[in-house]
């Protein structure tokens, strides 16, 4: 039997739709029931301005680590599934939505496939991923592209985001 390691793996967990907050505090609760997964550490709240189009509300957003045994694919698939509980809706790119799950990065793992791409694409331009993820791991080594904290501090202080919680 060949036995599955541990690996980091890092959610980026966002909502800005039916009490964004609630959302993003359930949605972590489900991540930590996840099987195979291991919450570690949360980070703080975030409150930022919506990316794209400007008449929707602020975003709530957070990072999570984990140490999980899932194979990414797999890990995807059960985020997707906490994703459609929550009443996600795939609408407009960019639109509103009651919660949305990103798989940022796992460890040592680059996938390029056509349900899932690793490290998640934009993170290095996004600072509602690398300010939360910077509380939680910023010396993890994100793959192609380097330390969280090192993106962090050259990431645009646009949309304007500041912790809440
Ligand atoms: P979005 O609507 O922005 O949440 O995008 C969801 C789509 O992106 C789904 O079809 C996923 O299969 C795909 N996707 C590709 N890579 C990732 C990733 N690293 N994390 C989450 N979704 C991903």
């Amino acid at each position: 039997m060949v036995r599955s390691h541990w690996l980091p793996a890092y959610i980026g967990v966002g909502s800005n739709l039916d009490s964004p907050q609630v959302q993003v505090e359930s949605g972590m609760a489900a991540i930590a029931e996840l099987p195979k997964t291991r919450m570690i550490l949360r980070s703080s709240l975030y409150i930022s301005k919506p990316l794209g189009p400007a008449d929707q509300p602020d975003f709530i957003n957070a990072v999570v680590a984990t140490l999980t045994q899932l194979d990414p694919l797999k890990l995807l698939e059960y985020l997707q599934n906490i994703e459609c509980r929550h009443g996600r809706e795939r609408s407009e790119k960019w639109g509103p939505r009651t919660l949305d799950l990103d798989l940022l990065a796992v460890a040592g793992k680059v996938f390029n496939e056509s349900h899932l791409t690793l490290p998640h694409p934009g993170i290095a331009e996004r600072n509602f991923v690398l300010l939360p993820w910077q509380d939680v791991a910023p010396y993890f080594v994100v793959p192609k592209l380097g330390a969280v904290k090192d993106l962090a501090e050259k990431v645009s202080v646009k949309p304007e985001i500041r912790m809440i919680v």
